[in-house]
């Protein structure tokens, strides 16, 4: 297996309720490293710009408020098999259906306030990284 790169974010429902540092353990202790992390609030710019692929869904609008409600963390986690293995820990995107020990299982409020995002392929990932990271913010 390839050790990979994917893109995360901690979402703002989970920074409200102060959980960086559990969901920090739940990644860390799967095997992921973290190898940028930063805590940012995004605008309208960014927050559309990230989840344009959403934007003739009905939930769109709401969901682009909803990630400029606070503050987020945006991380770039490193590990074997990473984009597929993160997924895995995040758990389904509804937290109704997330297995047991999953982080939306055990922390996500709502299908839309599911607390965490992960890149869903290796090509997303790269392109998530670098709309969210320079280069020499990434250390190995
Ligand atoms: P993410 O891209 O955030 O990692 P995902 O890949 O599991 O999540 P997507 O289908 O890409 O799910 O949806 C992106 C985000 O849009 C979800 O994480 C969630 O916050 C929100 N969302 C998805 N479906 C709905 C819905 N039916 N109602 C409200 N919000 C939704
Ligand atoms: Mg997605």
């Amino acid at each position: 297996m390839a050790i990979e790169r994917t893109f995360s974010i901690i979402k703002p429902d989970a920074t409200r309720r102060n959980l960086t540092g559990a969901i920090n353990a739940v990644i860390e202790k799967a095997g992921l490293r973290i190898v940028a992390q930063k805590r940012v609030q995004w605008g309208p710019a960014q927050a559309e710009a990230f989840y344009g692929v959403h934007k003739e869904r009905p939930f769109f609008k709401d969901l682009v408020s909803f990630m400029m409600s606070g503050p987020i963390v945006v991380q770039v986690l490193e590990g074997e098999n990473a984009v597929a293995k993160y997924r895995e820990v995040m758990g389904a995107t509804n937290p109704a259906n997330a297995a047991p020990g999953t982080i939306r299982k055990e922390f996500a409020e709502s299908i839309e306030a599911n607390s965490v995002h992960g890149s869903d392929s290796v090509d997303n990932a790269k392109i998530e990284i670098g709309q969210n990271f320079a280069g020499f913010e990434i250390v190995g």
